[in-house]
């Protein structure tokens, strides 16, 4: 069975063509720039190489019409045909309290992301364009929606509910939804085999750390807390999003500066982190690399980045009553050798003791930990899209 995954931005889409027989890549590639001048795919084979195709994209479904024509095309050997593909699974980052898992996609399901527009007015919309346009250039093809949100809705009322009137979760379903649900899932189950345990006898820590990050507590295989909240912006210091913060700074910035409401978001999710406590960049390898030659703000970016991952980890083991696993992923979790190190010292005292020599590793899987250690700590690379063709696979086989 061979599975296109798709996950649309608002002028860009990534996509992936797997072979789930035996989960291998046959294709993979990027749009940018859709709906704007310079609009180019580029489109990875096999073999290693990229191929460019830069020509005008006036929307996604353009877009995905020369991803599909590129995909059959003979002069790049992937598939013969489109019906070569049996199924699509789409990443759709919002779904509110509608759905726990992965669906097949039906008029009822796209109603339900339509709903969740206003929650997610960044994300949904291209998901949907990416929905529809599918539908339109291959009919009859089963579409199969995974939710960031999805893995989460596991968690009880006393980790989701804000302490804000009861009627604004009622009425306005303002509440805690947390993110990178496929990522966490992926990555607990990943320990679990790693480990040769249950995932059903297992309290793991699962730290997604990229340019967005978020923490997940995973008790007996099921989300029970994430940093994330009722959008991406809430949780850990982040490489342009602030994170935790004081509501009554926004107020306050609103009467002692020129910026509205709107413009206050914008700085929040786009001017902060580690950008805005360095004033150097959102990218961890700039960072270090300021650092290490003695910038005074990079390394306090830093310190303060570890600091709320090492103040949640403990928070989150506190919840689960304890801690057996910790994993590591995303661009920094995956990479950074300091940063992992920098998270996890000081915490000897709850049985987490990480080895120099093991941490000194980058993108593959590998357990971290001393051997004599009680909490495994490993660095586990997540695969979204090989997460979100599974589910494809399992629904669209029923
Ligand atoms: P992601 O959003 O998961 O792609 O992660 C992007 C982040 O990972 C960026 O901040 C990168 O700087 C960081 N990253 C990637 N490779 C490394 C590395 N070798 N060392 C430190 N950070 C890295």
């Amino acid at each position: 069975m061979n599975i296109l995954v798709i996950n649309c931005g608002s002028s860009s889409l990534k996509f992936q063509l797997l072979n789930m027989e035996n989960e291998s890549l046959m294709a993979s590639g990027l749009v940018e720039r859709i709906g704007i001048a310079g609009s180019q795919m580029i489109l990875k084979t096999t073999d290693g190489e990229k191929h460019v195709v830069q020509t005008p994209m006036k929307d996604h479904s353009v877009a995905l019409k020369i991803v599909l024509d590129a995909l059959v095309d003979p002069a790049y050997s992937i598939i013969k045909d489109l019906k070569e593909i049996d199924a699509v699974g789409h990443r759709v980052v919002h779904a509110g309290e509608e759905y726990s898992q992965s669906v097949i996609i039906n008029d009822e399901v796209i109603e339900a992301v339509e709903k969740c527009v206003e929650l997610a007015p960044l994300h949904n919309p291209p998901n949907l364009l990416g929905i529809n346009a599918i539908m339109e250039l291959m009919p009859g093809v089963p579409n199969v929606a995974v939710f960031d949100t999805a893995f989460h809705q596991t968690m009880p009322p006393e980790a989701f509910i804000y302490p804000l009137p009861y009627e604004w979760y009622e009425d306005l379903k303002i509440r805690r939804y947390g993110f990178h649900g496929t990522s966490h899932k992926y990555v607990a189950e990943k320990a679990a085999q790693f480990l040769g345990k249950d995932i059903e006898t297992l309290k793991i820590i699962t730290c997604h750390l990229g340019n967005g990050s978020s923490i997940t507590a995973v008790k007996y295989g099921k989300s029970v807390d994430t940093s994330m909240g009722f959008t991406p912006m809430e949780g850990l210091v982040m490489g342009t999003r602030v994170g935790f913060l004081d509501p009554a700074i926004i107020t306050y910035l609103e009467k002692k500066t020129e910026y509205n409401l709107d413009q206050i978001t914008h700085i929040l999710n786009h001017n902060c982190g580690v950008l805005g406590i360095s004033c150097i960049s959102s990218d961890f390898r700039d960072l270090e690399d300021a650092a290490s030659i003695g910038d005074y703000k990079a390394k306090l970016a830093l310190e303060i980045f570890r600091r709320t991952v090492k103040k949640t980890i403990a928070g989150y083991a506190a919840v689960m009553g304890g801690v057996d696993v910790i994993v590591f992923t995303g661009g920094i979790g995956e990479n950074s050798i300091v940063d992992r190190a920098g998270i996890l010292n000081d915490l000897e005292f709850m049985g987490i003791c990480i080895d120099e020599e093991k941490n000194n590793t980058r993108g593959v899987e590998k357990c971290i930990s001393k051997d004599d250690c009680p909490v495994s700590i490993l660095v586990i690379p997540t695969n979204e899209e090989l997460a979100i063709a599974k589910d494809t696979k399992k629904l669209v086989e029923g």
